[in-house]
């Protein structure tokens, strides 16, 4: 059987949502059952040895990369969602968006028991505010990020640099642009 490269599964549209910033969108992932599952296969070989008790991942492309791993791993999944969805007590961050504005993150605040170790996914680490707040959040319910993973990195804009400035925790990036 022909290897998968998932790079074939990414679309690239200049100029989304505004002038200067190429989306990469990963519909294309998502909509192929091989592509889809061999993304997430591969998260979970990485996430194996780093003793995960939850995986969580922000609103929304964070659910789609973080649910089916969750599965895999017979652990269960926090979704961070943005502010004002959750209907019990939360705890938030936030954070500047890569093409402007501010968001806010929250988690319900017994979604996270202290010292429970959390694997970090999304779709795409940008400038990796997304990722710091989740961060922030999770360590301010006393629970202990035991890595980070994406789809896809985009190295220009350092988000891994920013990730590592909050502490090293081990790193995934299937896929650089
Ligand atoms: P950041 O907080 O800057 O790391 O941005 C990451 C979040 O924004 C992820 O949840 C992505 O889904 C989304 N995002 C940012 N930039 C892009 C891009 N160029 N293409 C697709 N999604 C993006």
């Amino acid at each position: 059987m022909k290897k998968i490269d998932l790079h074939d599964y990414v679309a690239t549209v200049k100029d989304y949502p505004e002038l200067g910033i190429s989306f990469r969108d990963i519909s294309p992932l998502m909509g192929s059952g091989p592509a889809y599952r061999e993304a997430i296969n591969q998260i979970q070989e990485f996430a194996k040895d780093l003793n995960v008790d939850l995986i969580a991942g922000p609103e929304s492309r964070g659910f789609i990369v973080g649910s089916p791993l969750a599965y895999a791993l017979g652990v269960g999944f926090v979704p961070a969602r943005k502010s004002g969805k959750l209907p019990r007590a939360a705890v938030s961050a936030s954070y500047t968006l890569e093409y402007g504005g501010i968001n806010e993150l929250e988690i319900h605040q017994d979604a996270i028991k202290p010292g429970q170790r959390i694997l970090i996914v999304d779709d795409l680490l940008a400038t990796g505010g997304t990722i710091n707040a989740t961060r922030e959040i999770i360590e301010k319910l006393g629970g202990v990020v035991a890595g980070v993973a994406f789809i896809i990195e985009l190295e220009d804009l350092h988000g891994r640099e920013k990730i590592m400035e909050a502490g090293e925790v081990p790193f995934l990036a299937l896929m650089e642009y």
